[in-house]
């Protein structure tokens, strides 16, 4: 029989990727802080709970996916949180993008009460999520890995394991590195074609199929098309990924000039009330720039 899931965190990833699992058999019982969220896991065929304790009591696994390293720890520690609930043996997969050091940390704090950890974040955004195809980087051990894969194939389709704990994370900060450098290089192209009254749609389908070519261009292509910035992926959420990499790096000695330069910018897109947007809208901030 498959494990029973608790499932913390209902978000933009959370609740497609929840729903994936229900799908495929799962029995799921969540909790959020919203309350339509919960209502759409029932409809899903989920069961609400009305708190992380009673969501975890029962599960043999707990999957958590929420914000940031300081929300991983609201729900980890203390009473009412997870490891002082869960039962001994369950195991916790953390798919929040949060710092290596936390979920070192974590791993250790749960080992103390009978909870095994892997840290799993994923890549290929809302639209990975619903169409449960996320590459997901694991740090943790071998065995717990092995135990989380069936349930991990039922919503990625690349899942690696990175090395021990936190290595899933830097393996994510290095993805939103390169993420953040790839959408600001394409925003600069989009300004620069548009100023020279170049066919927009057109350039951007030829050199999709060139070397230029990747998934933000393929996947973000409409937004800069129709300056839609709806999330997607929040500039909040990548300003806390671009201080994750940029601690880590500095951390091993590794120079990011670009990384650094593109952190600036979506620092100063939230400072202009953007933190909202989609991180496509690195392209207002070029706009901005170049007075467009
Ligand atoms: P989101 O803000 O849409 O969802 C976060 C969810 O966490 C919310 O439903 C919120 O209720 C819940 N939450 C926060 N604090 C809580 C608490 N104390 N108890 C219970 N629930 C709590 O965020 P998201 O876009 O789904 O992102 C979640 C994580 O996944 C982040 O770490 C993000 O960096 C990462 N991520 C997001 C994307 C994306 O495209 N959106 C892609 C890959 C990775």
């Amino acid at each position: 029989t498959l494990p029973k899931v608790a499932w913390i965190g209902l978000g933009i990833m959370g609740s497609p990727m929840s729903e994936n699992l229900i799908k495929a058999g799962y029995q799921v019982t969540g909790f959020t802080l919203e309350q339509e969220k919960l209502d759409r896991l029932s409809a899903a065929g989920g069961t609400a709970a009305g708190s992380i304790a009673e969501a975890v009591r029962d599960a043999d696994v707990i999957v958590t996916m929420v914000p940031a390293s300081p929300q991983v720890e609201a729900i980890a520690y203390g009473p009412d949180g997870i490891l002082e609930n869960a039962k001994s043996g369950a195991l916790l997969i953390d798919m929040s993008s949060i710092t290596p050091q936390t979920s070192v940390d974590l791993a250790k704090a749960a080992k103390d009460k009978g909870v095994r950890v892997l840290d799993a974040p994923v890549s290929g955004g809302e639209a990975g999520a619903i169409e449960a195809v996320l590459s997901i980087m694991v740090g943790g051990e071998q065995a717990d890995f092995d135990a989380a894969k069936p349930l991990l194939e039922a919503l990625g389709k690349t899942i690696v394991l990175c090395g021990p704990h936190g290595s899933g994370q830097t393996v994510k900060a290095a993805n939103q590195l390169i993420v953040a450098v790839n959408i600001q290089a394409c925003a600069e192209a989009v300004v620069f074609l548009e100023k020279s009254g170049v066919d927009l749609k057109a350039a951007l389908d030829v050199l999709n199929g060139g070397l230029a070519g990747s998934t933000v261009l393929t996947r973000k292509k409409d937004n800069f098309l129709a300056r839609d910035f709806k999330p997607g992926f929040r500039i909040d959420l990548h300003h806390k990924d671009m201080g994750i990499v940029t601690d880590a790096a500095r951390n091993v000695g590794a120079a990011l000039p670009v990384g650094a330069v593109v952190a600036q910018l979506v620092a100063s897109l939230r400072t202009q009330g953007d933190g909202g947007l989609d991180h496509s809208a690195l392209l207002r901030a070029v706009e901005r720039l170049s007075g467009a």
